[in-house]
């Protein structure tokens, strides 16, 4: 029960995604998480750095759709000024909102990854559906909220169980 909150990859930042690999993989699309993945959970906007990366990943051609938990109005300030789709209220791991943004993308589980600073929200919707999963460290984790720190604290158990079984792996697997 516990491998579906194992992500396929882990990297420190979106800046360390390696996206000639996903390429290489036949993904075209990425969903990912907000707060936290893309900026800091109270950082309204993008940086400068995540913009030009945003661009940069548009122009090798992936479809990006941003699926997050939090509600309309963080969401929509945050995508609309980079142009980006997005689905609020995502309730993750769900997977009605995984589902809604591959119908926006036009592409299929296995053609789409996930991005995302959680293994129960992120890694564990992603997972379910068939999604190559990619943990990202999270940014600002001081604010996060009391949800969060539930579950990271549900991070830390099962990342050591998982550990035991010899099932969490050091080193990043492509
Ligand atoms: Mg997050």
């Amino acid at each position: 029960m516990l491998e579906g909150l194992i992500p396929r990859l882990r990297v420190s930042t979106v800046y360390d995604i390696d996206l000639a690999m996903l390429k290489e993989k036949g993904i075209q699309g990425i969903i990912t998480d907000l707060d936290n993945t893309l900026v800091g959970a109270k950082d309204p906007l993008a940086t400068p750095q995540l913009a030009a990366w945003l661009e940069e990943v548009k122009r090798q051609k992936f479809k990006v759709v941003i699926v997050s938990n939090n509600d309309h109005t963080r969401v929509s300030r945050f995508a609309t000024p980079l142009d980006i789709q997005f689905v609020h209220a995502a309730r993750k791991p769900a997977q009605r909102a995984f589902h809604k943004a591959l119908q926006l993308m036009g592409l299929t589980p296995d053609q789409t990854v996930v991005v995302g600073d959680q293994m129960l929200t992120d890694v564990l919707g992603g997972n379910r559906i068939g999604m190559f999963t990619i943990l990202v460290q999270p940014i600002a984790i001081q604010d996060e909220g009391w949800m969060t720190r539930v579950n990271r604290r549900i991070e830390r158990i099962v990342t050591a169980r998982l550990r035991k079984k010899g099932l969490w792996h050091e080193e990043e697997r492509h």
